[in-house]
């Protein structure tokens, strides 16, 4: 379509629907897609991706280190933006699991993969999963926001295959939002199991994808689940949208 023809188009259906911006909610400008100028330019980005002990990778492999007799490779960890309480980019994450902004996850995944794959610790990736809603939540919010971005991740990423039927929430858990420590351990414990470990395949390095990494309670979760179908050779690293500073 010709440029101009498709800028007039975008600037009335501006005026018709006004689009905002994720983070602040701002009105955005013509050029703008999803965030403003300046909350692009103060993305908080994490840099875990380059970081092979990072807070969150450590903070995973600590959760990790007694599920399993043998020694297995360290798991990697990159979450794409750091969040806070108080902060507007809170309502990233936010904005794909409650607000049903699809496209905003579908752009934030792919971005989290482009970085992903320029990384030497997730570039040979081969399999990725997400982390499994209860059947009856996905049935009421008709997607799973960690499926969201897990395609977007497996899509950048050029080993890798995704499998949404692995893993399985075999029982529907109270949400985490309100928990500390310990009591979100309890409320995953068990949580999760696999359906199908012949679709493991002999893939070396899997990524369990969620939404957003608090204290890693769900993703140990999964990776206990995983790991006993896993032989010690199998690397097991985890990736989110959103981690907590
Ligand atoms: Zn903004």
């Amino acid at each position: 379509m010709n440029l101009n023809l498709n800028t007039s188009l975008r600037a009335v259906a501006d005026l018709a629907f006004p689009r905002c911006c994720v983070a602040c909610g701002r009105d955005l400008l013509l050029h703008e897609k999803l965030l403003c100028t300046p909350c692009a330019a103060d993305l908080p980005l994490t840099w875990y991706w380059q970081q092979r002990d990072n807070p969150m990778a450590l903070r995973f492999n600590e959760r990790i280190r007694d599920d399993a007799p043998s020694a297995f490779p360290f798991g990697h960890a990159a979450a794409l933006l750091f969040y806070g309480a108080a902060s507007p980019y809170r309502n990233i994450p936010q904005a794909l699991k409650y607000r049903r902004n699809l496209r905003a996850g579908r752009f934030f995944a792919a971005m989290l993969g482009r970085l992903l794959a320029a990384s030497p610790l997730f570039s040979d990736v081969d399999l990725v999963l997400p982390v499994p809603l209860h059947w009856s939540r996905r049935w009421w919010r008709g997607y799973n926001q960690a499926g969201v971005i897990a395609r977007g991740v497996a899509k950048a990423l050029p080993a890798a295959r995704l499998d949404t039927r692995i893993l399985r929430r075999r029982r529907r858990t109270g949400t985490q939002t309100r928990l500390q420590g310990a009591a979100r351990a309890e409320n995953v414990s068990g949580a999760f199991r696999l359906r199908r470990p012949g679709r493991l395949g002999d893939c070396r390095h899997i990524l369990i994808v969620d939404d957003v990494f608090t204290t890693g309670a769900t993703l140990a979760a999964c990776h206990r689940a995983l790991r006993v179908a896993c032989g010690p050779g199998v690397r097991i690293s985890v990736a989110t949208l959103a981690c907590v500073r």
